[in-house]
């Protein structure tokens, strides 16, 4: 069911939003088993729970980089690496933003914005929060994104963010919206959490900010 739900908000997406030049039968836009996959290696414990400013969260940008490169995703704004500071009661933190870029077909200046969170809560009294539900099912999503906008070419041109430091308020998202001002976003399609549901039901919410 859930994944029903997934599908066809998938291919609503690629259809009425980005407008697809052609939409490839359901059954081969994305690869389940990659999907779950990019879920497991990132809530891994080798990834420590990806707090901002920590070995594991570094660990994670590089493993979405290289998706990203793999897919053939572009960086956005001449890197994929967007770092930034910001002070949380009383302490400095460094962070990264990982952003891709797919060009659309019909090159404008209007852009979709899909995104997700990378970062987690990192290790507690010697636990680690793996955090595969918050937020590696975006991410693992953010990658599908990627595999099908690489077969279905986009329209419009879509930015693919990874943000960090959610789990700190908000702040990966808040710098990206800071500096993007004068970018002609239409639509942000932002997934959190969306790997598993006791209704068996995906939540979505609309905002029309305009
Ligand atoms: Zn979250």
């Amino acid at each position: 069911m859930k994944k029903q739900l997934q599908s066809i908000l998938i291919i609503s997406f690629l259809t009425a939003c980005a407008q697809t030049t052609k939409v490839e039968a359901e059954a081969t836009l994305y690869d389940d088993e990659a999907l779950m996959k990019h879920i497991k290696t990132l809530s891994s414990d080798k990834f420590e729970g990806r707090k901002t400013g920590t070995e594991g969260n570094k660990k994670a940008q590089d493993y979405i980089v290289s998706q990203f490169k793999s897919l053939n995703v572009k960086p956005f704004d001449s890197k994929f690496k967007h770092n930034f500071e910001f002070a949380r009661r009383d302490k400095t933190f460094d962070a990264t933003n990982i952003l891709g870029f797919v060009k659309g077909v019909e090159f404008s200046d209007k852009y979709i914005v899909v995104s997700a969170h990378y970062d987690h809560l990192g290790k507690q009294d010697g636990k680690i929060y793996n955090g595969a539900d918050d937020d590696a099912s975006g991410v693992a999503a953010l990658f599908a994104f990627a595999e099908m906008l690489k077969k279905n070419p986009p329209k419009h041109s879509i930015v693919l963010a990874a943000f960090d430091a959610e789990e700190l308020s908000l702040q990966g998202a808040k710098y990206f919206v800071d500096k993007i001002k004068d970018v002609n976003i239409v639509a942000n399609i932002n997934m959190d959490m969306i790997s598993r549901s006791s209704k068996n039901e995906l939540y979505v919410v609309e905002l029309n900010l305009r």
